[in-house]
């Protein structure tokens, strides 16, 4: 975002306050190339020098603790105070702990931060039992991860994996691809104590572990709201089209910010990189009045083993189409609500996935026969 400032020619100081220790650095390397890429070495945004060059003053280790949007002024924890005419909060979310898991004396780890990364690769050179809590995205790239040199369980509360994310057609695609590499899944049952290396879960069971890593979801950092006088007690911060929150004169970004999905028809968070980096775009149109010409729909993507998946805008909708042979490897599930296109999952499809990003919100209705036949291309349906 303060990079997108100067490139859209912002000539006003700029200061970027972060908590983290680091250089900026982005999120997807950690579950992704951290963890499986032998020759993995840290990428940051930029180097120390081009910040300087362009004139953006970085704050690193530095937590804002209060804001005074009257007054246009921010705390740090330090003490100092810094004032404003735009504040941007892009603070991302922070990992949800799992308070039942108290009594382990086995190392736990959330997968957030570039220390807890790091901290996993290293432990998971180690081979031995790894549980994975939460079968979202992060127990699933952490699995394909772990399971080259370790002996994999996820557990999952709900049903199935990751519920939020995929329809059942692409989740039992994953969990089969996951149990070929050996990953275990136990669906259903949650961690209610644990003791040692033992994990005692809601149906009595009880599973051991050498290290477990926790992926039950994300939430805004605690205070964020409050901060800037707005209840505490809403899924993120509101903000509109402009990403502007109910405080009109604070904007917000990414992950703890909640917005209007229309191609989901609700209020929600997009916890995604591309969201993030779309909403940045937009504060920055906000705050140079450059307009922005469209908004896309959420999308996101995931490597584990050798599958590509992605998904774009509400991949489950009201009904599903498959459309190829899920035994080849290579297919895509698209979403309708109404008939109409709201969303896609594609294993391996590439293609399908560049059409789809560009049909979908557009309010276009295909028949199900074309959209189930493979030698239909997508792109022919999206309108001049
Ligand atoms: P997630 O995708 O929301 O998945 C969490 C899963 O854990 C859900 O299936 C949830 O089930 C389950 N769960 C919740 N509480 C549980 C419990 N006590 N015991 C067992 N299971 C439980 O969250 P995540 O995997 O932690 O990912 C967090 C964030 O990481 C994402 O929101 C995203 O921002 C980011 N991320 C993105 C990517 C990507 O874009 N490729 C990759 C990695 C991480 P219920 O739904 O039933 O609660």
């Amino acid at each position: 975002m303060a990079l997108g400032l100067r490139a859209a020619q912002f000539a006003g100081p700029i200061t970027l306050v972060g908590a983290e220790p680091h250089l900026p650095y982005e999120r997807p390397q950690l579950s992704k190339e951290v963890l499986s890429d032998p020759d993995w070495s840290l990428q940051f945004i930029k180097p120390e020098d081009e910040w300087r060059t362009a004139e953006i003053d970085l704050r690193m280790g530095c937590a804002v603790v209060d804001a005074d949007p009257a007054a246009r002024t921010v705390a740090l924890a330090g003490g100092e105070e810094l004032s404003y005419d735009h504040l941007v909060l892009a603070t991302g979310t922070i990992a949800r702990q799992c308070g039942e898991l108290a009594g382990l004396t086995v190392p736990i780890h959330v997968a957030r931060t570039l220390e807890d990364a790091a901290a996993i690769r290293e432990r998971l050179t180690l081979g031995g039992k790894i549980l994975i809590v939460g079968g979202g995205i992060i127990g699933l790239e952490v699995a394909a991860a772990a399971s080259k040199a370790c002996d994999v369980t996820v557990i999952e509360a709900g049903s199935r994996l990751f519920e939020r994310g995929v329809p059942p057609e692409a989740a039992s695609y994953l969990e089969q691809l996951h149990a070929k590499n050996g990953v275990r899944f136990r669906y259903g049952v949650r961690p209610v104590s644990a003791s040692g290396h033992e994990v005692t879960l809601s149906d009595g069971s009880v599973e051991s572990a050498d290290l477990v890593i926790v992926g039950i979801g994300v939430e805004p950092p605690r205070g964020i709201a409050a901060m800037i006088g707005l209840p505490e007690d809403t899924p993120g911060l509101r903000v509109d089209e402009h990403a502007v929150t109910e405080r009109s004169n604070v904007l917000a970004v990414g992950d703890a910010t909640e917005q209007f999905s229309r191609c989901h028809n609700r209020w929600m968070r997009i916890e995604t990189w591309a969201n993030a980096n779309q909403q940045a775009a937009t504060a920055v149109s906000t705050i140079t009045g450059s307009p922005l010409s469209s908004t896309p729909p959420p999308w996101f993507w995931s490597n584990q083993y050798d599958v590509n998946l992605q998904v774009v805008g509400d991949s489950i909708g009201d009904e599903t189409v498959v459309r190829g042979d899920p035994d080849s490897g290579r297919y895509s599930v698209i979403s309708l609500r109404g008939g109409e296109i709201v969303g896609g999952t594609t294993i391996n499809s590439a293609k399908d996935m560049a059409a789809l990003r560009r049909l979908v919100g557009l309010g276009v209705h295909l028949d199900r026969s074309a959209l189930e036949d493979p030698t239909y291309k997508l792109k022919q349906a999206i309108p001049a």
